[in-house]
């Protein structure tokens, strides 16, 4: 048998009790030095290789800790952290450091001209994972900076561990940064126009990593993996056709370098993959399965295939018998070495089970977090390995394996029969996803029943969680209030709300989202097949984690989950109160979502509870419903050729959830975070009466889309940001409104934040309200409107 070794391509870095979020946030405030900031780095570094190496991996991954992002540490390792963050020369590199991830608040008020506003941050790929995005400039110099890098590979060495160093490949950094000043150069090659700046920097950068690669391997590194995930997107041909070049020039530093791709099928880009002169490649069994044959094929029989064929995106226990299904016949094609691993990163999952004692056996007994991840990779090799049979503590754990998913195929907590059937009654309804009449017609109706003005105001939910609601529902959650007194503290709040709101005269209220934690996990915590763990932390950005639920069985309302507040709130005022819930796509996108069957049968279980309290909500008598979806753009698969797909049953999951209403109701959606005009077919056919947006920021420049693509309903597009503090004059929100009435028809506008206003404190809220009202009624003036 074939000599198979086992790696990751990365680790979660936070640490197991979230050491590394309270450090640097005690490091912020002035309680711990940087020192003992950097020393916690160091032993988390430690635990995290020892495990791996208990586990029975071949290799540590040295290089994929961070402080705070790692990309950031690729910019200052490339000494091309833009000149705002240490323009003095005295700060540390620390302090530098920070200051791109954080803002260098020294210079805020400072008449240096120096603006020292953080860098940008944007999605890792398709994770809810956040990196700061490089900033170059047709003249950005790199300079290597391997200090640190140099150091985390010696720990590692002297504890003893072979060594596998993680980087990001030289095409993958620069692109996923931006060249200031270049916007059309970068526009024009998101177009696939053929000039792209940050290529022209390639150059530059490329003999920086070759002596890099030179020094890393005379530090003891016997590999050096170099992500170029960007070879699963639709890469114009420039970025395509650089790789080989590039890569031919890394290879002359002669350190074994593992070229790693994942998230994505390679498609078109296969081939290349497989000619760069690099010593092994990393696929991603998981996202790209149907791959792994023409790419065993296909890769020189020289090369090393490190498969990864436990899914690093999700929770769920490997199904052994079923990988050694797919890797048997991949060996036995391959002369080549062969390695196992992850799919990706372990960073986008929760770091133990043993966290998890709480948890419900048989449950427990279908995930896998991070360190039984590793476990499993260990067992895979040993069956592979092994001259004899697999005996002993892997049988057992194949067996353990192989009982966990018998029973996660017939458990009565994952099948609902009673559900399914209802499922199937409405999918067999005439056209479940569809309104009673055309837009037009309902406008009609909900314009006599709503009797609203023109530019009518509202806001998109949350009104402030106040230290006051967020320690009430910890008591609560704690079981020192009863249930009785929490829901009086919320009733109160919300009449706080309503009494705020009619007092600055805004056209429709919200209750105000007191008593939600989080817009998913609260629906999350009150419908079947939804479970949530205690430590299942997992990092978002910085010192920021989530802990997403986990879907693990069929969806079902048992009860209505919003109707009491929202009738409660429409009872305190004579004006329409509109109803809030999260919609059936955002609630899958932040979770992690069953893997037994396809993502969109989990999205229309979702839909049709949410269809049910839609129902509810109207029998309740609320007029207005809004179903949030701000997470509709970023589940847009990275290859654009599966977008449409995905669009298709997306849409319709949010059509299910709202068609039930009757045409005088009027269904709204928010979205925000993103940049939409590329889905806008796909907004409009969500057909909600009236869309929220977050647009502000760009000064209303999104509006342009919607006008040029003529979006037929209503839109209120955000008019003042609700992330800072500030508050907007209402000049200011004014001018906005005259700007999109010049590319909306006026009739269609409304008036509205960007966003909820949970994380803002009253003063200011009910100051920037107040603005906005004015602004709103001053446009009524100005087109004689009302
Ligand atoms: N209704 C939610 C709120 O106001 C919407 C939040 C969001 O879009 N992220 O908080
Ligand atoms: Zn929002």
């Amino acid at each position: 048998m074939k000599l198979v070794q086992t790696h990751i391509p990365g680790f979660p870095r936070i640490g197991a009790a979230r050491e590394l979020k309270f450090a640097l946030e005690r490091f912020w405030r002035g309680e711990l030095s940087e020192s003992s900031l950097l020393e916690t780095g160091s032993k988390l570094r430690a635990q995290h290789w020892e495990m791996q190496r208990q586990q029975g991996l071949d290799f540590v991954t040295v290089g994929d800790f961070a402080l705070y992002d790692h990309v950031a540490n690729h910019i200052q390792l490339f000494g091309c952290e833009p000149e705002r963050f240490g323009f003095r020369g005295s700060e540390t590199p620390l302090a530098r450091y920070f200051a791109m991830a954080r803002g260098d608040g020294a210079h805020e008020s400072c008449a240096c001209g120096q603006n020292g506003a953080a860098l940008e941050m944007t999605k890792w790929f398709d994770t809810n994972y956040h990196y700061l995005v490089p900033e170059f400039s047709a003249g950005t110099e790199f300079a290597l900076h391997s200090e640190q890098l140099l150091a985390e590979v010696a720990e590692a060495r002297a504890a003893g561990h072979p060594v596998k160093v993680a980087l990001l490949g030289p095409l993958t950094f620069l692109w996923l940064g931006k060249v200031r000043d270049a916007g059309a150069a970068t526009a024009d090659a998101a177009a696939g126009g053929a000039h792209d700046a940050r290529l022209d920097l390639l150059e530059r950068l490329l003999p920086l990593y070759s002596r890099l690669l030179v020094q890393l391997r005379a530090a003891g590194a016997e590999w050096v993996q170099l992500d170029e995930p960007i070879l699963g997107l639709d890469l114009p041909n420039a970025w395509r056709n650089a790789f080989e070049p590039a890569y031919w020039l890394l290879s002359q530093s002669g350190t074994q370098l593992m070229l790693a791709t994942y998230f994505s099928p390679l498609e078109e880009n296969v081939s290349l993959a497989c000619r760069l002169p690099v010593a092994g490649l990393h696929v991603d069994a998981v996202r790209a399965a149907s791959e792994l044959t023409s790419l065993a094929d296909w890769l020189p029989a020289h090369k090393v295939l490190s498969i990864g064929i436990v899914d690093g995106r999700n929770i769920w226990r490997t199904d052994l018998d079923a990988a050694l299904a797919t890797l048997m016949p991949v060996l036995a094609k391959r002369s080549g070495a062969v390695w196992l691993s992850t799919s990706c990163s372990l960073l986008h999952v929760p770091y133990s089970l043993a966290a998890e004692p709480a948890l419900d056996n048989e449950l427990r007994s279908w995930l896998a977090f991070a360190e039984e991840k590793l476990a499993e990779l260990a067992l895979l090799k040993t069956a592979l390995s092994a001259d004899e049979r697999v005996s002993g503590q892997a049988a057992r754990g194949f067996a353990a394996a192989r009982a966990a998913h018998a029973s996660r195929r017939t458990s009565p907590l994952v099948h609902n029969a009673g559900l399914r059937a209802r499922v199937a009654a409405l999918a067999a309804e005439k056209a479940p996803d569809r309104r009673h009449s055309p837009f037009a017609d309902r406008q009609r109706q909900q314009q006599a029943r709503l009797k609203l003005p023109a530019f009518p105001t509202t806001t998109i939910g949350s009104f402030p969680q106040t230290p006051h609601i967020r320690a009430a529902r910890a008591a609560f959650k704690r079981g020192e209030l009863t249930a009785a007194v929490y829901e009086q503290a919320m009733r109160e709040e919300i009449a706080h709300a309503i009494r705020e709101q009619e007092v600055l005269g805004l056209d429709v209220l919200v209750h105000g989202e007191a008593e939600r934690n989080d817009m998913v996990e609260y629906f999350g915590e009150q419908l079947d097949g939804f479970a949530f763990t205690a430590n299942g932390w997992v990092q978002s950005y910085g010192s920021r984690c989530v802990k997403p639920p986990i879907i693990y069985g069929d969806v079902q309302r048992p009860q209505p989950m919003t109707v009491g507040w929202a009738e409660y709130a429409q009872s305190l005022t004579a004006k329409p109160v509109k109803g809030m819930l999260t919609g059936p796509v955002t609630i899958l996108q932040w979770s992690f979502v069953r893997d037994d069957q396809p993502r969109d049968a989990t999205a229309w279980q979702i839909a049709a509870a949410i269809r049910e309290e839609v129902r509810d909500l109207e029998q309740a008598g609320i007029g207005i419903i809004q179903i949030d979806e701000p997470a509709l753009r970023e589940g847009l698969p990275l290859r654009r050729s599966r977008w449409d797909a995905y669009l298709a049953w997306a849409t319709k999951a949010f059509r299910l959830s709202a068609a039930v209403a009757g045409d005088a109701t009027q269904i709204h959606t928010h979205m925000c975070y993103a940049e939409f005009n590329d889905i806008l077919p796909a907004i409009a056919a969500l057909d909600a009466d009236v869309i929220t947006i977050e647009s502000s920021r760009s000064a209303m420049e999104l509006l342009g889309g919607f006008a040029r693509f003529r979006y037929p309903n209503e839109i209120g597009p955000g008019v003042y940001d609700i992330h800072s503090p500030r508050v907007p004059g209402s000049e200011e929100m004014a001018a906005l409104l005259r700007k999109a009435a010049k590319v909306v028809p006026p009739a269609q506008l409304w008036v509205n934040p960007d966003c909820g206003l949970k994380t803002r404190a009253w003063p200011e809220t009910t100051a920037a309200l107040q603005n906005m009202i004015t602004a709103a009624r001053q446009l009524r003036k100005e087109m004689e409107l009302s």
